[in-house]
C-alpha cells in the first residue's frame, strides 16, 4: 500500500485528465477541483468511565449543482480533511456518472470503533450529528454509511436530527434500517454494482463470466457482497481477503461459508475450505480474470501495478488505484472499471430510499434491485460510448468525461453569484 498518495491530489489529477478531452475553460476546472466548504470540529465526548475525550470530525461538502450533498460517513483511524475533501469530490462525479440528482460530499470520525463501548459510539455519534445538523437536511446534504458505519449509525444520526429539528425527516440521512425508513436492497446494493458493472464489462470485452477467477481484496460490505453475486454468475471466487491476510483455493471458494467463518472468527483467515494463506498485498498479483479491490483507497500504488496479472480490475473500493497504478495499468492493456461505476449501487439504492421516504412510500425488493440494473447498465453504456467516441485511453477516463460534463453543464447553466 502507497503511504505517499494523498487522495485529493489524486482526484485531481483524474479531473485534470478527462478535462484535456473536455471544451472546459481553466476557471470552471479550477472551481470544480476544490469543495465548496468542510466542516472540521472537536466532538468532546463523555466515556463510560466519566474521562472526557476529544476526536476530530470532517464533513466536506464538495459540489451542489445537480442537487444535495450525498455521501457517507467513516469511522476511521486514517480519516483526515485531505482524504475526506477527496471522497466527497470522488461523490460529485459517482453521482454525475448515474445520472442521479446529487452532488457530493463525505465525513467522518478520526476514532477506531473497536476501542469503544457501544454507549460511547451512541455518544460519540449523537455529538457529531449535533455539530451536522445546521449543514445537513433532506435538500442540503444527506449522509449515508461507509467504513465502519452502518444502519445503527444513520438511525442515531436520523433520530438526532429529527429531535432537534422537531419534525420527521427520514430522507435526511440513508443506510437506515428498514423500520426506519430504509429501502430494500441497500445492504445488497453497492457489491450489486460491482456484479452489475463486472457483468457488463465482461460482455464489453466477450469474455465469459462463467468459471471466470475473481479474487476479492477485502471481505466487508462491498467485497463479501460483490462474490456472492459474482458467484450466483458462475464465476470461480478463488482469493479473498481482509484486514488479517488471504485465503486462496485454485477450485473456488465459498462465497457464504467464508462470510460465514469470518462472522464466527472475525477474519477470512483460517477458513478451512482454503489450501493456502498469503499476505493481503499479494492476492492484489494473483494471476485471475478479474480482481475486484473492495477495501481502502491507495492499494495498489505504482510499483504493485507492473505486477499485477488480472485481466480485468472492477473497483469495489473508493480510489483503491495510485494515478501511477492507472497509468501503468493502462500501459499493461489491464482493463480497469472505475469506482464511480462499480460502487455507484450504494448512492443510487441510497437515492431510491430517499425518493421513497419523500414519497412516504416503500418499494419492494425486486423493484430496487430492477431500477439499480437499468441505472447501472445505462450508465456502462454512456461510459462505453465515450470512451469509443474520444478514443479515450481507459474507462476511468471515460466516466470522469461523462461525469464532469455533467457537472460543468450544471454549474455553467447556474450562472454565477458573486
Ligand atoms: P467494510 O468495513 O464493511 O469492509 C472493509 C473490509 O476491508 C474489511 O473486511 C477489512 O478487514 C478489509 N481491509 C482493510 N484493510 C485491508 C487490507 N489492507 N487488505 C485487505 N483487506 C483489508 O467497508 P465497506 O463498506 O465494504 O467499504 C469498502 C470500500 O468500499 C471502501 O472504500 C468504501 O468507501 C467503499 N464503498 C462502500 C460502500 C457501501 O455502501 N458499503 C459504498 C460505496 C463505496
Amino acid at each position: 500500500m502507497s503511504e505517499q498518495a494523498n487522495p485529493f491530489e489524486s482526484l485531481q489529477e483524474q479531473i485534470d485528465d478527462a478535462a484535456e478531452y473536455i471544451d472546459a475553460s481553466d476557471d470552471v476546472l479550477e472551481r470544480l477541483k476544490h469543495p465548496e466548504r468542510v466542516l472540521e470540529t472537536n466532538l468532546s465526548v463523555e466515556m463510560d468511565d466519566g474521562s472526557i475525550e476529544v476526536f476530530k470530525a470532517f464533513r466536506s461538502q464538495f459540489n451542489g449543482d445537480r442537487g444535495p450533498y450525498k455521501g457517507g460517513i467513516r469511522y476511521h483511524p486514517g480519516v483526515s480533511r485531505d482524504e475526506v475533501k477527496a471522497l466527497s469530490g470522488w461523490m460529485v462525479y459517482k453521482t454525475a456518472v448515474v445520472d442521479i440528482p446529487y452532488g457530493g460530499g463525505k465525513g467522518g470520525i478520526v476514532i477506531d470503533p473497536n476501542e469503544y463501548s457501544e454507549a460511547e459510539l451512541e455518544r460519540i455519534t449523537r455529538s457529531f450529528a449535533t455539530e451536522l445538523r445546521p449543514f445537513i437536511g433532506e435538500d442540503r446534504d444527506i449522509p449515508a454509511p461507509d467504513v465502519n458505519t452502518g444502519q445503527r449509525e444513520m438511525n442515531w444520526i436520523k433520530d438526532t436530527y429529527e429531535t432537534l429539528e422537531n419534525t420527521t425527516a427520514p430522507g435526511v440521512i440513508t443506510g437506515k434500517a428498514l423500520d426506519s425508513g430504509g429501502s430494500e436492497g441497500r445492504v445488497e446494493a453497492t457489491g450489486r454494482s460491482t456484479m452489475l458493472t463486472a457483468r457488463e464489462a465482461f460482455d464489453y470485452l466477450d469474455k465469459e463470466m462463467a468459471d471466470a477467477t475473481v479474487a476479492v481484496q477485502g471481505y466487508g460490505n462491498a467485497g463479501w457482497i460483490a462474490a456472492k453475486l459474482l458467484e450466483n454468475l458462475g464465476a470461480k471466487i478463488v482469493a479473498v481477503s481482509d484486514s488479517s491476510g488471504a485465503v486462496y483455493n485454485v477450485e473456488g471458494l465459498h462465497a457464504r461459508d467464508v462470510k460465514g467463518h469470518k462472522n464466527e472468527t472475525g477474519s477470512v483467515v483460517g477458513y478451512a475450505g482454503a489450501d493456502e494463506e498469503f499476505g493481503n498485498d499479494d492476492l492484489l498479483t494473483l494471476d485471475v480474470d478479474l480482481l475486484v479491490p473492495a477495501a481502502l483507497e491507495n492499494a495498489i500504488d505504482g510499483d504493485l501495478a507492473r505486477e499485477v496479472q488480472a485481466d480485468v480490475i472492477v473497483e469495489a473500493a473508493n480510489g483503491p488505484l495510485t494515478p501511477e497504478a492507472d497509468d501503468v495499468l493502462t500501459e499493461l492493456g489491464v482493463h480497469v472499471f472505475p469506482d464511480i461505476l462499480a460502487n455507484a449501487g450504494g448512492v443510487t439504492v441510497s437515492y431510491f430510499e430517499w425518493v421513497q421516504n419523500r414519497q412516504r412510500f416503500h418499494w419492494s425488493e425486486d423493484r430496487v434491485n430492477d431500477e439499480l440494473e437499468g441505472v447501472i447498465v445505462d450508465a456502462f453504456e454512456d461510459l462505453t460510448s465515450a470512451y469509443e467516441e474520444h478514443d479515450l485511453p481507459n474507462f476511468r477516463t471515460a466516466a470522469y468525461v461523462v461525469s464532469l460534463q455533467r457537472v460543468i453543464d450544471a454549474y455553467t447553466e447556474s450562472g454565477n453569484w458573486p
